[in-house]
């Protein structure tokens, strides 16, 4: 089967020497949803960026349905819905008009274009604001004039650089359940994202990127096998006169009501709530605390090194 993105020892170095991309290679499979995950700098929006043309390659092959996007730009395109972090749409148009002249730009008439706009301007909440120019929209809704007009062209694969980025909770949950619905319909998705937490709630697969290499590319599920430990952050009702103890856990006091204890796979929660409770404890709540995936990369990072084999894809 071809693949919906296929890239092979792709290379960017920015000005004379800063290598931005080592010479990565990946390949996505149509239908996925698929995770670019990594830390800030790591070399993300320079990948979606030559995926998408945005970005001239220093080096390396990059095809999209077999098409491949130096030779045969224009096909490659069509294939093709961006969505970058910036918003690049003229903010004195109004939305209707910014998602059906792209419509244009794409080669489609203009009674098509202008269905489609109004189909995804509907499907994310915006229609309502269809004469609205853009400048007077929420950052919330930039976001999704950005995924609308990514999509007015129906391509086969959308990519998104960091979609949820600066949107609140109630918003990402329902533009995740908007890009899990059209995935399901049969778009491959390929999104950037520096949150572990969006990449497991959405994607198959995942490709992470550090400093400009891929360190890992397997799926959500075997790289959530590999996270042993896990932080939880206890809060209780009362104060607490010193760290609370309990043999085989490790804990810290965080402040007079709040302590973090690391769990590690397999360990008994009901154990550590027994012997808090019998340490006359009243949990009021209790968080993950969210770092995972620094801890992930830091076991990874660690583990490349120990290998000596920096740069290689597992
Ligand atoms: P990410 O999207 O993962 O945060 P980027 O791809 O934006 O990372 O950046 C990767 C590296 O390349 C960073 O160190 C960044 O500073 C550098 N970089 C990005 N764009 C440019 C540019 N236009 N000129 C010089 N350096 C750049």
């Amino acid at each position: 089967m071809t693949a919906a993105l296929s890239i092979r020892n792709l290379t960017k170095t920015y000005g004379d020497k800063f290598e931005a991309l080592k010479g990565i290679s990946l390949e996505v499979q149509p239908g996925d949803f698929f995770a670019l995950l990594g830390p800030n700098g790591a070399g993300k929006s320079t990948t979606i960026g030559i995926i998408c043309s945005l970005v001239r390659k220093t080096g390396g092959v990059v095809e999209v349905f077999g098409i491949n996007t130096d030779t045969h730009f224009s096909e490659a395109k069509m294939n093709i819905g961006v969505v970058p972090q910036e918003f690049n749409f003229s903010m004195f148009e109004k939305v209707l008009d910014i998602v059906t002249q792209q419509g244009g730009y794409y080669g489609l008439p203009v009674r098509v274009a202008r269905e489609r706009a109004e189909k995804y301007l509907r499907k994310l909440g915006l229609w309502e604001k269809r004469s609205t120019p853009a400048r007077m929209l929420s950052g919330g809704m930039k976001r999704r004039l950005m995924i609308a007009r990514a999509l007015v062209h129906e391509p086969k694969l959308l990519i998104l650089d960091e979609p949820t980025a600066g949107v609140d909770i109630e918003l990402r949950r329902s533009m995740w359940d908007f890009l899990q619905e059209i995935n399901a319909a049969g778009t491959t998705i390929i999104l950037t994202t520096h949150y572990l937490e969006e990449a497991e709630s959405l994607c198959r697969n995942v490709a992470i990127i550090d400093q400009g290499d891929i360190i890992k590319n397997t799926s959500i599920r075997e790289l959530l096998k590999e996270l042993n430990k896990e932080v939880f952050i206890f809060d209780c009702s009362g104060d607490l006169t010193a760290t609370p103890s309990v043999a085989g856990y490790h804990t810290r006091l965080l402040d007079e009501r709040s302590f973090e204890v690391e769990i590690e796979k397999g360990q008994s929660l009901n154990r550590l709530f027994e012997a808090l409770t019998a340490q006359g404890l009243d949990i009021v709540s209790m968080r993950n605390k969210a770092n995972r995936l620094e801890e992930l990369f830091m076991a990874m990072v660690a583990d490349n090194q120990k290998r000596g084999d920096k740069g290689v894809a597992q």
